[in-house]
């Protein structure tokens, strides 16, 4: 039995915030879902339209908003390289401005406030696994600098509101995370090995493959960020959230190759600046404080995604 609150999602109609919706409006709560629609889409909230408890505005969070709400995920920000990368500036505006509009919002409705951060707040790490002290290693005038240093920004200025004017703020760090509704031409490795292999292409490995990453499937991070966000309010993070089995680039594309049973070939491609070279979350805090952690494996994971982009391929096809 839940309270029923009053939620606001910024970008409600991306990959993770159209999760979040369902769940929330699952539980009871009434959702306003805010969000421009760069990157996200109304088909990802279209079955929540007709919900009286669901309300979806277009809206960009660098201009203040006006809503009466009692918590918020501050989940709006493109989040794939080729998308961040597309309007650098207005990346860096959307996680320093937006946070300075949605951290303003909460003062003033005195809402609790959770900010949807990064593992790439430690750049190219040092330290492996990365705990949530490791201040990080981050280029800051590089191609990705627009999404780190904003979203580093972020976070400095959530502790800022905190300290100052006492606000109940969750700041979670997100590792790699996967699953349907992803965007299929977002250029993340997930969504490119499933789509080249589905479609028989061959498979785009940058530099030798041998770069790791964590993967965590949505339903799982979901959770993690409810169970942050429904903390006691001394716990403000950051805390960590992702699944800390690690693969390597290219154990992925075999593993994905396998269970799509395609016959793409793997190519080589160049790697890309900055991209780092491992990474893997150190969730001890989110263990302890949360009593979370993630239970679904890669295998697991990786077929109703596969499922997903294979009735997205087909209806786009038709
Ligand atoms: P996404 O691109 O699918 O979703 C982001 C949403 O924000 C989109 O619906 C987009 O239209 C919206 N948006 C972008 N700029 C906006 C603006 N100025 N005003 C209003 N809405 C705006 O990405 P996602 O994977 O769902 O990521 C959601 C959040 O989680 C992002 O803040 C991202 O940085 C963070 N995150 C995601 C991952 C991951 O692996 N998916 C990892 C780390 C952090
Ligand atoms: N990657 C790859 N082929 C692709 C897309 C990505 O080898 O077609 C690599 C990329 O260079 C990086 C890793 O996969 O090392 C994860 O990339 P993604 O963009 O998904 O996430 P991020 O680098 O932000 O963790």
């Amino acid at each position: 039995m839940h309270l029923r609150k009053r939620i606001t999602i910024t970008g409600g109609c991306g990959f993770l915030g159209s999760h979040l919706c369902d769940k929330l409006t699952a539980q009871g709560h009434a959702v306003i879902c805010v969000d421009n629609c760069f990157t996200g889409t109304k088909r990802n909230i279209s079955h929540l339209l007709n919900s009286l408890d669901f309300e979806f505005l277009r809206h960009d969070v660098t201009f203040p908003l006006y809503v009466e709400t009692d918590e918020i995920y501050n989940m709006a920000c493109p989040a794939s390289p080729i998308h961040y990368q597309f309007d650098p500036v207005q990346t860096t505006k959307t996680s320093v401005h937006g946070a300075i509009n949605m951290l303003g919002l909460a003062k003033r409705v005195k809402a609790k406030i959770l900010q949807a951060s990064t593992s790439e707040i430690y750049g190219d790490p040092e330290i492996h696994p990365q705990p949530e002290n490791y201040w990080g290693r981050v280029n800051p005038i590089g191609l990705r600098s627009c999404y780190d240093e904003g979203k580093r920004c972020a976070e400095t200025l959530f502790f800022d509101y905190h300290r100052q004017n006492h606000l109940k703020i969750k700041v979670a760090r997100i590792f790699n995370t996967y699953g349907p509704r992803m965007h299929p031409n977002d250029g993340r490795v997930v969504s490119n090995f499933i789509v080249q292999a589905l479609k028989g292409n061959p498979i785009t490995i940058y530099g030798d493959g041998s770069q790791t990453r964590s993967f965590c499937y949505v339903d799982d991070l979901v959770d993690g960020l409810i169970r942050l966000m429904n903390s006691a309010d001394s716990l403000t993070g950051p805390v960590n959230l992702g699944n800390p089995q690690e693969f390597t680039i290219l154990e992925l594309g075999e593993k994905i190759l396998e269970l799509v049973n395609s016959k793409s070939k793997l190519v080589f491609k160049q790697l890309p600046q900055d991209d780092p070279k491992q990474r893997k979350p150190d969730i001890s805090l989110a263990e302890s404080e949360l009593k979370w952690k993630p239970s679904t494996t890669l295998d697991e994971g990786l077929k109703p995604t596969i499922a997903y982009f294979d009735d997205l391929l087909s209806s786009t096809t038709k």
